[in-house]
């Protein structure tokens, strides 16, 4: 045993402990999307991604399942190797139609996904700016990138416009990060006019829009809530409203292709499992054929925040900013004994004194279930 490396961890976690950000895990038995069970007692959950129920629909699982049965549990190999899946390139070809693109890529996860595409296109010499509230992934993908690093302030696109200027000239490429949907917050970032601040400044965009995809957005819930940007690397997941894992990004051919035979997390690392495909692609059916699942996320979110008196949701999420990490366990306990999970959301995932409770809206949820939640979070709402 390496005591040092013991002594280290131990002495990090009760460091953690004392500033109530230590972390842990907690078995939890998803029911059926919106009931979960936790150490034997069943609670409604206000904490999934799963805002369409799609994780447990019966035409997703049956695909899954049969996918299993045909084509076994894994892909056995890199996707260059031997784990490119037929079913992959129909789920890519379903994508790229969807967003409207050339053609598409999947990768493993979300977090591979950024982690991948951006060292792909920005390296040493380049510059990458994201917003400030970007996902975890995408600041790792671009510490991986080389390039160098700047944010701007959470959705400004003046501040955006004053980076680009400031550093547009000695910069080589230039790519702007940020998310259609932000997944702590649930606000939607201006794309249009973050494309057109690209556009003037030749910098490309990438919009992570893993709380969007069948949730906000024209048509099917698919499209883009801002027709007229132009968003040169569309990624998203199926991890969220699609109910299931694994991510895409779509683009130009080109683009695709080098993302194919550069990217990082796809060379190196397994193809996704088969059956995650044939999830997502039930998934797509079932969005494409039930536009009313698709609109009640957001109407439930709607009703939660017209009953609490707060800013009208934009999307299936809603914070409950709280402040201090500890306030905010004591208030998702406050909502366990309630029969309510609302998970408290702390740094470094939210910036410091922000802790919350994100709320999240599921097509399953019943306005008799969000009610009860507006009752049971309305002390701890700040005025
Ligand atoms: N991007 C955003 C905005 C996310 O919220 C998440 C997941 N929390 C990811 C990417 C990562 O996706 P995955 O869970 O598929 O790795």
């Amino acid at each position: 045993m390496n005591d040092t490396l013991t002594r280290f961890a131990a002495e990090k976690l009760a460091s953690l402990e004392a500033r109530s950000l230590r972390r842990v895990l907690k078995p939890t038995h998803r029911l059926d999307g919106v009931w979960v069970e936790r150490e034997g007692r069943r609670l409604i959950s206000f904490s999934c991604n799963d805002y369409l129920g799609l994780s447990h629909h019966p035409r997703v699982k049956a695909a899954a399942a049969a996918a299993v049965e045909l084509f076994g549990a894994g892909s056995g190999a890199s996707r260059l190797v031997t784990g490119d899946h037929p079913l992959f390139g129909v789920l890519e070809a379903r994508l790229a139609a969807l967003k409207g693109a050339e053609a598409a890529c999947i990768f493993g996860s979300g977090y591979l996904a950024n982690a991948g595409i951006i060292p792909t296109f920005v390296g040493p010499g380049d510059l990458l700016i994201a917003d400030e509230l970007a996902h975890a992934c995408i600041w790792a993908g671009a510490r991986l990138s080389g390039a160098e690093i700047l944010s701007f302030r959470h959705n400004d696109v003046a501040d955006l416009q004053a980076v680009l200027t400031d550093r547009r000239g000695g910069a080589g490429r230039v790519l702007v990060a940020t998310e259609g949907v932000f997944s702590m917050d649930g606000d939607l970032a201006p794309l249009d006019e973050i494309s057109r601040a690209c556009r003037r400044h030749d910098a490309w965009l990438l919009v992570d829009d893993a709380h969007g995809l069948g949730v906000v957005g024209a048509g099917a819930g698919a499209g883009s809530l801002f027709p007229d940007a132009r968003v040169d690397l569309a990624m998203g997941t199926f991890s969220k409203a699609l109910g299931g894992y694994g991510a895409y990004v779509c683009a130009t051919g080109p683009v695709i292709d080098l993302l194919k035979t550069r990217a990082r997390t796809l060379v190196y690392t397994t193809g996704l499992p088969p059956a995650n495909a044939a999830a997502a692609i039930a998934a797509l059916d079932v969005i494409a054929g039930e536009p009313q699942r698709i609109a009640a996320p957001l109407a439930l979110a709607r009703r939660f925040t017209r009953a609490l008196n707060l800013p009208e949701a934009q999307s299936a999420i809603v914070p409950i900013v709280i402040g201090a990490a500890e306030t905010a366990l004591e208030a998702a306990a406050d909502l366990e004994a309630q029969g309510l999970l609302a998970v408290a959301i702390r740094p470094p995932t939210v910036p410091e004194g922000t802790a919350r409770l994100r709320c999240a809206f599921s097509a399953l949820h019943t306005e008799e279930q969000v009610d009860r939640l507006v009752q049971a979070v309305r002390p701890w709402v700040r005025p």
